[in-house]
């Protein structure tokens, strides 16, 4: 039997990024007073603690910054995923994300590698940013 795959728990933070996920829009929260670009979204600005925020929409382009791959599933969910590669993107905008990078053999991700986003339709109104390699061939996005 498979278990469902846990969806993430959206809170008033996170709402405004899960929201254009569900666009396939990547957005990041940048600081209505120092410009500071932060992720994962948070009240106030780590920099100068202004709550004052800006939306601004990421170009969905990075680096593998570090990455494990999964050859033993946490959850019983990511079973049939195995392996799977769990990873540190640092956006083109600075910010790091945690995410997957499908698309490619997991022994092929390296660090510095550069991918871009793809949308997993998760249902419920649920995308999650995951990652493929740029110039990939392989364009099937596993689910
Ligand atoms: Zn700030």
């Amino acid at each position: 039997m498979t278990k469902k795959r846990p969806l993430p728990k959206i809170n008033a933070d996170t709402k405004a990024f899960w929201e254009g996920c569900r666009e396939h829009e990547l957005r990041l929260q940048k600081c209505g007073d120092c410009g500071h670009l932060r992720h994962p979204p948070a009240f106030i600005c780590p920099n100068c603690h202004s709550s004052r925020t800006v939306l601004v929409k990421a170009s969905g382009r990075g680096r593998v910054y570090s990455y494990a791959v999964y050859h033993v599933a946490f959850d019983p969910a990511f079973q049939g995923d195995l392996p799977y590669v769990v990873a540190l993107v640092a956006l083109e905008e600075g910010p790091q994300i945690v995410t997957n990078i499908v698309g490619c053999d997991p022994a092929a991700v390296s660090c510095e590698m550069a991918v871009e986003v793809v949308w997993d339709d998760r249902g419920k109104g649920v995308s999650l940013p995951i990652f493929r390699p740029i110039n990939s061939h392989h364009n099937e996005v596993r689910k």
